[in-house]
C-alpha cells in the first residue's frame, strides 16, 4: 500500500490565550531596563508587563495557539526550562520551539484580539502585524490584530494588565492510501 498526497487539504483552527499583569513600581525599580514587548516589538515609554520572560503576551498567545494545533505544549515546563535554566527570555524563541512541531501544517492566517486599557495600540498595530508575519513566514495581510479597551469592566479593562487571544488557521495535505 502506497501513501500518496492528494491535492485536497485538511483545515484546522486552534486558539491560544495569555495574560500578564503590569510590573509594579518596585519590580520596575529592580529591572529599569525592562520594556513592554508586544509581538516582538518594543513599545517605548510604557509600563512593562511582569514575568520571568519578556512577558510578550501576543507571542505567548500565538505559541499556545500553535500548540493547540500540534498538541505539543511549549509554554509551561519547556519554556520555563528555556527561561530559568538557559536564560532565554525572548518569547520569539518559545514561538520558534512551538513552530518546530508544525510538521505538515501550513499556517494560513493568524487573528489576534487584545484587551487592554493601556497602552493605546492603534499606532502600533501595523508594525506588530509585520513583525509577527516576519517571525512566522507569513505576509502581514495574513496577520490580523484588533485591540479593545475593555471599558473598565475587567482587570485588563481597568489597566492592570493585558490579555490576548490568538486563533491560527492552518491546512495540511490530506493523505489517502492507494492499493
Ligand atoms: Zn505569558
Amino acid at each position: 500500500m502506497e501513501m500518496i498526497h492528494s491535492d485536497r487539504y485538511q483545515y484546522c483552527q486552534a486558539i491560544g490565550q495569555d495574560s500578564h499583569r503590569f510590573a509594579s513600581q518596585a519590580e520596575q525599580k529592580k529591572q529599569p531596563e525592562r520594556k513592554l514587548v508586544l509581538g516582538g516589538v518594543v513599545i517605548p515609554d510604557t509600563c512593562p508587563l511582569a514575568g520571568n520572560s519578556d512577558a510578550d503576551v501576543l507571542l505567548h498567545a500565538l505559541t499556545n495557539a500553535v500548540s493547540g494545533l500540534t498538541g505539543v505544549n511549549i509554554l509551561g515546563k519547556k519554556a520555563d526550562d528555556m527561561c530559568l535554566k538557559q536564560g532565554i527570555t525572548d518569547s520569539a524563541c518559545y514561538l520558534a520551539e512551538a513552530v518546530k512541531y508544525l510538521d505538515q501544517w501550513e499556517l494560513l492566517h493568524l487573528s489576534f484580539a487584545v484587551e487592554a486599557k493601556k497602552p493605546r495600540l492603534s499606532p502600533w498595530i501595523d508594525v506588530i502585524r509585520e513583525n509577527i508575519a516576519r517571525l512566522t513566514g507569513l505576509t502581514s495581510d495574513q496577520v490580523g490584530l484588533t485591540a479593545t479597551s475593555g471599558e473598565e469592566l475587567t482587570a485588563f479593562g481597568k489597566g492592570k494588565g493585558i490579555m490576548a487571544f490568538c486563533v491560527v488557521s492552518a491546512r495540511k495535505p490530506e493523505i489517502s492510501s492507494k492499493r
